[in-house]
């Protein structure tokens, strides 16, 4: 008993708790630098309503930095030049 519960523990350097935009990147992060994590989401299913309408400079430099930034570009994402959020022109 005791040797099958031991042969189900997985270790690691470091637990995120959620893994939310914060919770992935930064789990991408410190894998890029070798150090072991784990994420633990309490939801079963990836949230369906659009949360990620727009990214900005940062958000960007931030993908680029994971290595992600062209795929999410071509697979999903276009870019605007410009929109209209409550009423502003950005
Ligand atoms: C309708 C809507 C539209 C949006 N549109 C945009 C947009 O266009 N562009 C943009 O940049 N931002 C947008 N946002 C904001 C963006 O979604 C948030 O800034 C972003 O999700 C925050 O990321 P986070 O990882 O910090 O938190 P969250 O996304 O809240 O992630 C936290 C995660 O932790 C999990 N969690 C919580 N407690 C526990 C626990 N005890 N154990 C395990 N898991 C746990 C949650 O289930 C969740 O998955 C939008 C938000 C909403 C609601």
């Amino acid at each position: 008993m005791a040797k099958a519960i031991a042969e189900q523990v997985e270790e690691t350097g470091v637990i995120i708790c959620g893994g939310g935009p914060t919770g992935t990147v930064l789990s991408a992060l410190l894998g890029s630098m070798n150090v072991p994590n784990v994420v633990l989401e309490k939801e079963k299913d990836i949230t369906t309503d659009p949360r990620g309408i727009a990214l900005d400079e940062d958000g960007i430099r931030i993908l680029q930095s994971i290595g992600i930034y062209d795929r999410i570009y071509t697979e999903i994402g276009t870019c605007t030049l410009s929109m209209i959020i409550t009423g502003e022109m950005y």
